[in-house]
């Protein structure tokens, strides 16, 4: 009887057992094997900097976005993407946790390897050196600074000395002579000598002298005159084509002295600092092109790409790259340390590359015209 009781209230005690496990389970419905996998959304950190990242119609486009785009749907994740106004603080969302990755210009670095993890190279890049259009300035302000330049003030200063040293010793031989047009006191006398001494250097003499050392004296200095003039002609064609042709800032070793605008904290800022080169950093790259613009700066010193970009469309005319490539750098996208994303990233780089999208992006953004 006590058995017959244990198993009926056993029996009762599985029936609910039961009905709650079927009533709970009829609300959450049937059971699922496996929990359908909910898409990440990754936090991207970034900072405008055209052509690689740039603000169009209030959406952020450019070569690095649509890049991270096609690598993000590759991993099959979501993300949001906030703009950094400086690089600083691009690093430090990272550093902090408050990105997950970072994707923008960013050089790859052996400083900045120390604090972060960098994905494979996303762009070939390098510094160079941009400088104001020199021929831009209209011919009176050029004609101005090729007259005032330094290597004709001195070839001005030289005819002078010589055109005084001359007119003394035309003065000394003519002054006695009976049909001399130069007179015989100091002055007016070295007057009229200077002026046959200047229009002789400029060959246009007048009159020629009447005595014998005085004719001597004409032929030798019409002999400088005709080098002279062939020396000053020489000196100043060659420093006016120059100047014109490149300015006169053509690699690093000419920025000595100069201010050179660039963004702060930035691979050009270190490189400038680093040659104790005069450096005025700015957050957007676009203040640094106005420093140029306004004089306040005789160069930038910049990403190629960047550079060129602004070359190419608001800077036409108004700027020219000069010299070679300063430094080759390559771009990466910034994780922190051992960041769980970064082999997925890669894989999705590596692959973008096999299948020729990287390629595409690339000429969409650097050769629209291929
Ligand atoms: N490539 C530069 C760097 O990583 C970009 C600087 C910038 O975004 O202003 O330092």
């Amino acid at each position: 009887m006590i058995a017959l009781q244990r198993w009926w209230k056993r029996g009762v005690l599985a029936f609910l057992g039961l009905a709650i496990a079927s009533s709970v389970l009829s609300l959450n419905g049937p059971p699922r094997l496996m929990a359908a996998p909910q898409p990440q959304t990754l936090r991207v950190a970034t900072r405008l900097i055209p052509p690689f990242v740039m603000e169009e119609g209030g959406k952020l486009t450019g070569f690095s976005i649509e890049l991270w785009q096609k690598i993000a749907d590759q991993m099959g994740v979501r993300s949001t993407l906030t703009p950094y106004p400086t690089l600083p603080k691009m690093f430090a969302a990272v550093e902090q946790q408050n990105a997950d990755l970072a994707i923008a210009a960013i050089s790859i670095t052996a400083e900045r390897e120390q604090k972060f993890d960098f994905s494979y190279p996303i762009f070939a890049s390098g510094l160079k050196i941009m400088v104001r259009n020199p021929n831009r300035s209209g011919f009176v302000p050029n004609l101005l600074r090729d007259l005032l330049s330094p290597a004709l003030l001195q070839i001005i200063g030289l005819a002078l000395a010589m055109i005084v040293i001359a007119a003394h010793l035309i003065w000394l031989f003519e002054r006695r002579h009976p049909h001399s047009s130069i007179s015989e006191k100091y002055f007016p006398g070295i007057f009229e000598a200077a002026w046959w001494a200047a229009s002789t250097l400029a060959t246009q003499a007048e009159e020629m002298p009447r005595g014998a050392l005085g004719r001597v004296m004409a032929i030798f200095w019409m002999f400088i005159s005709v080098l002279f003039v062939a020396y000053f002609t020489a000196t100043v064609t060659a420093g006016m084509t120059v100047q014109n042709l490149q300015g006169d800032i053509k690699s690093v070793e000419d920025l000595k002295g100069r201010a050179v605008a660039t963004t702060a904290n930035s691979t050009a800022a270190a490189f400038l600092q680093g040659r104790q080169l005069q450096v005025l950093e700015v957050d957007k790259i676009e203040a640094a092109y106005a420093a140029l613009a306004n004089k306040q700066v005789d160069a930038v010193l910049f990403d190629a790409p960047v550079l060129m970009y602004y070359a190419a469309r608001d800077g036409q005319g108004k700027v020219q790259l000069v010299g070679e490539t300063v430094r080759d750098e390559n771009y990466g996208i910034l994780l922190p340390i051992n960041s769980p994303y970064r082999k997925e990233i890669n894989r999705a780089l590596l692959k973008l590359k096999e299948d020729g999208t990287s390629e595409a992006l690339h000429d969409k953004w650097f050769n629209p015209e291929r």
